[in-house]
């Protein structure tokens, strides 16, 4: 069994953070460190610790995330300008938070995919 971090009680808003959607199985809210202009989270409000615990029960959730990135896109006015989707995984990925994330990265132009 994982254990809770921090988004858990954001989902759940235990700790108020504005949320910019959330449905039955995902939570979207804007990153507190926002390493571009346009720096959003979309999480899953199921606690999966990093994509090496996805199951194939979570397909329709993890779909839903890009559904829901693609929505979001269009709101924040970067989806024809364009975004990245980054999910890390572990500590060679970057993974700070043990409870996957989408970040949506945009409003700016990103360069190149990776940075070592
Ligand atoms: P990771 O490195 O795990 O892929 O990304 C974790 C992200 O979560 C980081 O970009 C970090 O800034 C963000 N983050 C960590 N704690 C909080 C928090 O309490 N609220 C919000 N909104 N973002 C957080």
């Amino acid at each position: 069994m994982s254990e809770e971090t921090i988004f858990s009680k954001i989902i759940r808003q235990e700790i108020p953070t504005p949320l910019l959607y959330q449905d039955e199985l995902v939570t979207a809210f804007r990153d507190i460190s926002p390493r571009v202009d346009s720096h959003i989270l979309i999480v899953p409000n199921k606690l999966i610790a990093t994509i090496n615990d996805v199951t194939s029960e979570d397909e329709l959730t993890l779909g839903r995330m890009i559904t829901v990135a693609k929505k979001l896109a269009k709101e924040e006015g970067i989806d024809e300008s364009g975004y990245r989707l980054i999910i890390n995984c572990n500590s060679d990925g970057g993974q700070e938070v043990y409870h996957i994330h989408m970040h949506l990265l945009g409003g700016q132009h990103l360069g190149p995919m990776l940075s070592c």
